[in-house]
């Protein structure tokens, strides 16, 4: 931590600061300058009390951290990118992952349509909402534990592996006992409970960035999940809220590439939520994997127009396959493969 004090600042005043410093477990290192002194506290700022409350002082100016706020998830503290490895199927570190399925699990029929044109597209994860996080409780929220069912059937069938919502704490466990990848919505994002109690399970987590979360409270949520002792996260950007309207969100492929960057884990990219809007999530999709995006989610219906929820969203089946076979020229430029 750096904490820099106002110019003038008094000499009894500047060690009162240095003995605050001291006090609080770091070792104060003053440098006087002929207007303004600066302290650095050395010291390791996850593990000890922060600094930051040092603002307090009126004669502080401003206190600067040096370290990041989440360590497990960085590439500092892991070279080389994770990969995830999901019953066979491999997920980060070159190896590319195509998700698709329905918004809303709702039907065998609609399910197992689906699963077996996605398979045939290429994807080998298959998604398909449970348990839905409507906005409002007059929507469809989703047939439950049935829906667990026809995801099993479906995987059953397929070989495809599932990955469906968790909304609460309560049902972890019985959720985790039927999906390979446990998915934490936009909504929950910052719900550490829940990040925590999904963690325990042991499965892979793919975690959504939340509407209004900045890229270090997505790390920070990943952190959670990683300090439980469960390092089996892909992170998934959805977009963000804005003020534009064209989209029902403004999918941020900036902050994919920064996630990248910063850390070790798989960053994937799910432009259905990401917009909103069918007609672009094709040209999103080629978008996200020529920078480097290590998957893709995608909403895929038999029939959108009669979805029981994102409809207008949703791929259908022949778009969908449209997508499988034209990305591979991306995935190549950017170095990956399937
Ligand atoms: C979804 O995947 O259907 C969904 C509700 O996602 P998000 O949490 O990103 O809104
Ligand atoms: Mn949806």
């Amino acid at each position: 931590m750096i904490i820099i004090l106002k110019p003038g600042a008094p000499r009894e005043q500047i060690d009162a600061v240095i003995e605050e410093v001291r006090k609080l477990g770091y070792d104060p290192r003053p440098i006087h300058g002929t207007h303004q002194t600066i302290i650095a506290a050395v010291g390791d700022e996850t593990t000890h009390h922060t600094l930051e409350s040092l603002d307090v002082f009126p004669q502080v100016e401003r206190v600067l951290r040096i370290q990041k706020r989440y360590k497990l998830v960085s590439r500092e503290s892991h070279p080389g990118e994770t990969v995830i490895d999901v019953d066979g199927v491999a997920i980060g570190g070159g190896n590319f992952v195509l998700m698709a399925g329905p918004c809303s699990v709702e039907s065998e029929e609609q399910l197992m349509q689906t699963a077996r044109a996605v398979k045939a597209a290429g994807a080998t994860i298959l998604r398909g909402g449970a348990y839905k996080p409507r906005t409002s409780p007059y929507e469809f929220q989703g047939l439950g534990k049935e829906g667990l069912r026809l995801l099993e059937l479906a995987r059953k069938e397929t070989g495809l592996k599932i990955i469906t919502e968790v909304l609460s704490e309560r049902d972890v466990e019985h959720v985790a006992a039927s999906a390979d990848i446990l998915q934490i919505g936009a909504r929950n994002a910052q719900n550490f409970r829940l990040l925590v109690e999904a963690a325990r399970t042991g499965k892979a987590i793919l975690l959504k960035r939340g509407m209004s979360e900045r890229i270090e409270e997505w790390l920070l949520a990943a952190e959670y999940i990683l300090a439980e002792g469960n390092p089996r996260v892909i992170l998934c950007e959805r977009g963000i809220r804005t003020f534009e309207t064209w989209t029902r969100n403004t999918l941020d492929l900036a902050a994919v590439a920064i996630a990248k960057m910063e850390s070790h884990l798989p960053v994937i990219v799910d432009p259905s939520q990401g917009c909103g809007r069918a007609d672009l999530v094709r040209v999103l999709c080629r978008g996200a994997v020529a920078l480097g995006a290590d998957g893709l989610i995608v909403e895929v219906h038999p029939n959108p127009a009669e979805a029981l929820s994102d409809g207008q969203q949703q791929l259908d089946l022949a778009g969908f396959a449209e997508l499988g076979a034209e990305i591979d020229p991306f995935l190549k430029a950017a170095g990956k493969t399937r």
